[in-house]
């Protein structure tokens, strides 16, 4: 069924910002300051002349925690695809500025994605919805080719985006599997990124390179009388994109210069969409690259979303740093 398109514009993909502290081993010269809202960028030396980026929904200091960002901005997201909303979640970032950390966490720190499939699973407890189906799929997005992360090995195909009758946009024969516990979530998802992790090259940056989406499906149904139940179904898409940084200059081989070109130019397009998004723009370019086109049908309508820029605290890292904070401001 076609949704109804929802005209409200604003704040549609809210923008945050994530800085992460300093990893041990790491120089702790400092160029990023967040203060309230905003992040200030000191150049070494040019003491008189910070650069202030502003107007952030949220701006994270390196002291946050995953419980905070996961209660102040992941939680109400998701709070809404229980009335039917689609809720989108980014984390873009050059390689080793804490998107990994920030989705999915460690052990002792879980991230996003471990924190909602949890709190998917809490809600149907703690409210009167009678039954939650989740189903979950995962696929990775590589030089513009998808593949199923959930397909046992046999399955390493590419897969086809194609157009359903109602010409809405979906990933023929990508895996949906049903899951009914946060265990059946663990173990598909631990499952999933082992395999992703051994499909990386010799040089282990296939994770940095490619984009990792995450889908849950959620359907609840909730009884309104004695002989009816309300259904409503709402889809959550998590993503760990692919590095931001430019490859262009570490001087790679050609295979690695047109993957280079084909990451930079689909951030590059989910840029554009999100601001088109955000500023109500009539033509939004979501045919332009594969990961927005898959993403259409979930950022029109009854759809939210919020990207979280990531960024790193050292010198080392300021001209990624630059650019990361350039990206967000556009797309606010
Ligand atoms: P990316 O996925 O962007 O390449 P990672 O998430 O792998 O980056 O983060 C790089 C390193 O920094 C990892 O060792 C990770 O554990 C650590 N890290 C990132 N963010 C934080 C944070 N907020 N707190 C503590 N450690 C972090
Ligand atoms: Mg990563």
């Amino acid at each position: 069924m076609r949704k109804k398109v929802d005209h409200a514009i604003g704040d549609r993909i809210k923008v945050v910002c994530r800085l992460r502290p300093f990893l041990p081993n790491e120089s702790t010269e400092k160029a990023v300051q967040i203060d309230n809202q905003s992040v200030i960028l000191q150049n070494k030396g040019d003491v008189g002349n910070p650069m202030i980026f502003k107007n952030f929904t949220s701006c994270y200091d390196a002291q946050t925690t995953q419980e905070t960002i996961f209660d102040q901005d992941v939680r109400p997201l998701i709070d809404r695809v229980f009335e039917g909303y689609d809720a989108t979640i980014f984390c873009y970032g050059v390689t080793g500025s804490g998107k990994t950390y920030t989705m999915e966490g460690c052990k002792n720190q879980p991230g996003i994605i471990p924190r909602v499939a949890q709190f998917l699973f809490e809600t149907k407890v703690a409210t009167k919805i009678s039954t939650i189906d989740i189903t979950m799929s995962y696929m990775e997005i590589l030089k513009e080719s998808v593949f199923d992360m959930l397909a046992g090995r046999a399955k390493s195909a590419s897969l086809d985006i194609r157009e359903d009758a109602n010409r809405d946009v979906f990933v023929a024969n990508l895996t949906e599997k049903p899951i009914h516990s946060y265990e059946d979530f663990e173990k598909l998802f631990h499952a999933a990124c082992k395999r992703r992790s051994t499909a990386n090259t010799k040089l282990n940056t296939r994770s940095s390179r490619s984009h990792a989406i995450l889908c849950l499906k959620v359907t609840t149904s909730t009884p309104i009388d004695a002989d009816h139940q309300e259904t409503i179904t709402g889809k959550i898409h998590l993503i760990d994109l692919a590095g931001s940084e430019d490859n262009r200059k570490s001087g790679n081989g050609k295979a690695r210069m047109t993957e280079s070109a084909a990451i930079n130019k689909s951030l590059f397009i989910l840029g554009q969409v999100v601001q088109a998004l955000n500023n109500g723009s009539v033509r939004v370019p979501f045919r332009d690259s594969k990961m927005t086109r898959i993403l259409q049908p979930t950022l029109v309508g009854k759809a939210l979303g919020m990207m979280i820029v990531n960024i790193a605290p050292g010198y080392n890292y300021i001209t990624d740093t630059f650019n990361t904070l350039n990206f967000a401001c556009r797309s606010k």
